[in-house]
């Protein structure tokens, strides 16, 4: 049980290479009844998502490769309610259901972007007890879902689907394209 730090691809100066490789790989599965490491895990993803001010943090953002997020339960400012989603996926998508809207990460600090992602989605995701939910999202918490996911996936927020880019400082601005170049040749099949 602990508040863990949050893996972040740069320092506010440089990157942080091995950190932006890890977030690179994809999580593991995991598997049912779930192990005493896993259950602590899903602990510090609690412990750190209730002392972070953000909507869901991925298992791997706090240094663990497995396929795990928790995510606000509702599109509420101040209700810290949550959902542990394991193994998630989503099962429908719909071109003809999209939105867009500014999204920020807890590992590129700084950056905002303009994200375009679906909107109406039927999603899968096992509870603690190996129990399937389906559900059906849109809004925000669709928003949130695709988001996780991607860390999950090994994906970042950069490259694909940014619509634009909120203004930032010069120096952010540098390393942020240090970053895309450096992504775009470690993930060419990127066009998402
Ligand atoms: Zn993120």
């Amino acid at each position: 049980m602990a508040v863990k730090d949050i893996v972040q691809v740069w320092d506010g100066k440089e990157i942080i290479r091995d950190n932006v490789e890890f977030l690179m790989e994809p999580t593991k599965k995991v598997k049912f009844p779930l192990s005493t490491n896993t259950k602590e895990i899903i602990s510090d993803l609690i412990d750190t998502y209730q002392a972070t001010p953000c909507a869901g943090v991925a298992a791997n953002q706090i240094g663990y490769n497995k396929n795990i997020f928790i995510g606000k339960k509702n599109d509420l400012d101040h209700d810290k309610d949550f959902i542990i989603h394991i193994n998630p996926k989503i099962d429908k998508t719909s071109d003809e259901s999209m939105q867009s809207g500014p999204e920020g990460c807890l590992s590129i600090p700084e950056k905002t972007f303009i994200m375009s992602r679906f909107d109406k989605i039927t999603i899968r995701r096992y509870d603690e007890n190996g129990r399937k939910k389906i559900d059906k999202l849109n809004g925000f918490i669709s928003r949130l879902f695709q988001h996780e996911m991607e860390h999950l996936q090994g994906r970042l927020m950069i490259g694909g689907k940014i619509h634009d880019e909120m203004p930032v400082d010069k120096a952010v601005e540098k390393i942020y394209d240090e970053l895309s170049n450096y992504y775009s040749q470690h993930n060419n099949d990127l066009n998402i």
